[in-house]
């Protein structure tokens, strides 16, 4: 890392700080980023424009579902390949981040993600109602209701593993830098310039994991740029009734195509976590933190006594979160120029974290990330407008 006086025919001000690689955003993709370039010895700067564990983006809270069961075999293979980066992290960290509880998937959705399992020679099982009844007694399965269960999926501890990212790429030489906002970015050819209010960053490449911020942080910088909506979701605590009884992770998939989710508690969290995975309404990030809604307690509360019965009725204080939605609900994992871009996590990127943070480092290195070609592209259609409109 160095500093140079540019001088007054510089253009950009005084004083400019010359690094290989820039990270813009400190959530569990750039934290991730800057722990994976840093392992490598890469000369790197991680640039947050909060302080270190706010609550405005994407990452914060708890807890996270981790999950091999997806639909989509391709997903269920990045989460395969997720799951070694887990483990990988784990034992440098030195620390449990990964609760395996086992998972279940409810709803029409659970055929297509046990066909995609299947196919990707996974293992997963048929619970009956009977066996529900018995296994997990807490979640109540409707007369002749069969769920697939599959036995790795658990809880990401989201906190403490966006602390642990920051804390080893610091400790092999990216330390965060909060409370430095990239107010814009030019790509200049030859390097990125980042301006910021302490100075300007002279870059060999950008990884901009901005979350919610991407599109607007974006805009006039790339010829293509990746449109996701910002929108506003919100979780709900509860306690079990029974402290001794086993919880799974639960998808519970719906007939419009959303799906209610239930997280075992872990983590520190203050009871499991009960929320719907439907994109919320449209927001600006900037004008956050945002207050939770009580008609959509109500409606937790509604769920989580038709469907959890072994959860305490009243639920504790909800907190918000942001989604960042593309229309494919595919992430953006792409270069262009000298920035990469990581983002459009559409609400399900967590569980990839440590392996997304891998992808970036590469991209950023100039290296094959081994990305399926086209799926996470910059150029793909469904990023050309917003999906939902602020
Ligand atoms: C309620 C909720 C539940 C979820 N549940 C799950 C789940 O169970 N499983 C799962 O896999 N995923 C889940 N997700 C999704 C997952 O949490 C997100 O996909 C992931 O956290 C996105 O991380 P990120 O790093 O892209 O974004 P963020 O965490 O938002 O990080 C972006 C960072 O960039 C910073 N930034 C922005 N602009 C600038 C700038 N100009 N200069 C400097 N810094 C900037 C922001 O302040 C922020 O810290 C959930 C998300 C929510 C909201």
């Amino acid at each position: 890392m160095g500093w140079l006086n540019a001088g007054p025919g510089a253009g950009y001000g005084a004083w400019v700080e010359r690094v290989e690689v820039a990270v813009v955003g400190a959530g569990v993709l750039g934290s991730a980023a800057a722990r994976a370039l840093a392992a490598r010895g890469v000369d790197a700067v991680l640039l947050e424009q909060f302080g270190p564990g706010h609550t405005r983006g994407s990452s914060h809270g708890a807890t996270r579902i981790f999950r091999l069961s997806y639909p989509d075999p391709a997903y269920v293979r990045m989460a395969i390949a997720a799951r070694h980066a887990w483990a990988e992290l784990q034992a440098d960290a030195g620390e449990r981040l990964l609760v395996v509880t086992g998972g279940l998937d409810a709803g029409p959705g659970a055929l297509a993600c046990a066909s995609a399992l299947a196919a990707c020679d996974v293992e997963h099982a048929w619970l009956s109602s009977a066996d529900l009844a018995g296994r997990f007694p807490g979640i109540a399965a409707g007369p002749g209701e069969r769920m697939l269960f599959q036995a790795d999926a658990g809880v990401c501890l989201a906190d403490r593993t966006v602390a642990a990212l920051q804390h080893l790429a610091a400790r092999d030489g990216v330390p965060l830098r909060p409370h430095t906002p990239v107010r814009s970015i030019e790509d200049r050819g030859g390097r990125v310039l980042l301006h910021t209010p302490s100075g300007v960053i002279e870059a060999g490449a950008a990884v901009i994991t901005a979350g919610p911020w991407m599109t607007g942080l974006l805009a006039g910088v790339l010829e293509h740029v990746p449109h996701a909506t910002p929108t506003l979701q919100q979780i709900r605590y509860y306690q079990p009734a029974r402290a001794d009884e086993e919880w799974p992770t639960l998808i519970d998939w719906q007939a419009d195509g959303g799906a209610w989710y239930v997280v075992p508690r872990a983590g520190g969290a203050p009871g499991l976590k009960v929320a719907t995975h439907v994109p919320g309404r449209g927001i600006d990030p900037d004008r956050g933190p945002f207050p939770p809604s009580p008609a959509h307690e109500e409606m937790t509360d509604r769920y989580v006594r038709r469907r959890l019965p072994g959860l305490r009725a009243n639920g504790l204080a909800p907190q918000t979160c942001l989604y960042t939605m593309t229309a494919d609900e595919d992430f953006v994992l792409d270069r262009a120029g000298r920035i990469v871009v990581g983002g459009g996590c559409s609400g399900h990127a967590f569980k990839f974290g440590p392996l997304l943070g891998e992808v970036l480092a590469r991209l950023a290195l100039g290296e094959d990330a081994g990305l399926p070609p086209g799926r996470f592209s910059l150029t793909r259609p469904a990023l050309a407008a917003h999906p939902v409109r602020p």
